[in-house]
């Protein structure tokens, strides 16, 4: 009890928000563990392998990181992606530091990759349904039929900026980024480098159950569930030495009108619409910023189109949760997933 106290109090110091166990089970190296919360959501370090010592520098490091990247990428707070949206508002050029132009130009080839269903310039869009907010449900009426599609109409695309002598040029006005669909991808993968860079080759960094998992715990992979929209478990999957699993989901976020109408939050740049097919989309990827934007262009994509977003990303693996609560999957997918014998069968699965 004292030690554990004691292990409570060196590691509050070193200002993780809340802290760390260290699992020892039979047989297996130590598990350390740190939480803290950015992103809107709490993020899980879990670290195999390593010294106490070494766990301590990675989760300061880590938390630190993650701080400045929630600062500075944030959609709607003052800070540096603010200060490049009002001056493209103003037709006016923007300094960038190196990793948001690379945020920026892993966005504009997700943007291509899945024909415009993610597009991270949509910024005014969201806004104006009324999602940079951290309080959700959003509640009252949607916004005008002709507001949106005057926003529509403008055609803000993140292909509309160019980058001349580390400047940031937009040749739109309506362009406004936000990287809400993406830039927790990016940070896991920030995260899974920062770690190599410290020695740190088993891990898994969970951001409200969007993660980056490589190596293994011990002598066995890394296991991870994979979120049922209707709450609990879909299935468990374990990890082939690294890998990101992303899930979007119009499920949790949403704005509820006086009639109980819901419009999610993930809304379709085409229409300016909140899609509304599918319930949740996985992907499993090699990388976190592709997994992250594939899985909310498939929300967009729903049932009619996401075969088209599968195939030109080259996705393998990804489960797709539709409205009724049927799931489709691809052939990999299934053979990968861990599921109950009895829930196999009820998955559809797509033709390849
Ligand atoms: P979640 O993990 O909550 O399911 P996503 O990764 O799907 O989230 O990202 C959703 C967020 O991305 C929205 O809150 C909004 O800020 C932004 N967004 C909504 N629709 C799109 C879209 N079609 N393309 C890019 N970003 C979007
Ligand atoms: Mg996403």
């Amino acid at each position: 009890m004292i030690d554990s106290w004691c292990e409570y109090l060196k590691r509050a110091r070193l200002g993780l928000l809340v802290c760390f166990s260290l699992l020892i089970s039979c047989g297996e190296p130590p598990l350390h563990k740190a939480e803290f919360y950015v992103f809107g959501t709490l993020v899980e370090v879990s670290l195999s392998g390593v010294e106490e010592s070494r766990a301590d520098q990675a989760f300061s490091l880590l938390q630190e990181r993650f701080q400045a990247m929630h600062r500075d990428w944030h959609a709607w707070e003052p800070g540096k992606l603010a200060n490049i949206n009002e001056r493209f508002a103003r037709g006016m050029a923007a300094e960038a530091d190196a990793e948001l132009v690379q945020l920026l130009g892993f966005s504009q080839k997700a943007e291509i990759l899945t024909g415009g269903r993610f597009n991270p310039a949509i910024g005014k869009l969201i806004g104006l349904w009324g999602f940079h907010t951290s309080d959700f449900p959003v509640t009252g009426p949607s916004p005008s039929a002709v507001d949106i599609a005057a926003l529509v109409a403008l055609h803000p695309s993140s292909l509309d900026i160019e980058i001349r002598a580390g400047q940031l040029h937009s040749s739109n006005r309506a362009v406004q980024l936000d990287f809400g669909a993406i830039a927790k991808g990016f940070a896991v993968d920030i995260a899974r480098e920062a770690l190599a860079g410290l020695g740190v080759h088993d891990a898994i960094v969970n951001a409200g159950g969007d993660l980056r998992a490589f190596g293994s715990r011990g002598t066995r992979p890394w296991r991870v569930a994979i979120r049922n929209p209707l709450g609990g478990a879909l299935g468990v999957l374990e990890i082939n030495q690294d890998e990101a699993v992303f899930t979007s989901g119009n499920y949790e976020r949403y704005r509820e009108t006086e009639n109980h109408d819901r419009f999610p939050h993930i809304l379709d740049p085409r229409t300016g619409w909140p899609a509304r097919q599918v319930m949740s989309a996985t992907v499993v990827a090699n990388e976190g910023w592709l997994a992250d934007a594939a899985a909310t262009a498939l929300v967009v994509a729903g049932l009619s189109e996401w075969n088209e977003v599968t195939d030109a990303m080259e996705l393998d693996l990804v489960l797709i949760v539709d409205e009724a609560g049927q799931i489709h999957a691809t052939p990999a997918m299934l053979d990968r997933l861990l599921l109950s014998e009895t829930q196999k069968p009820a998955i559809t699965l797509r033709r390849q």
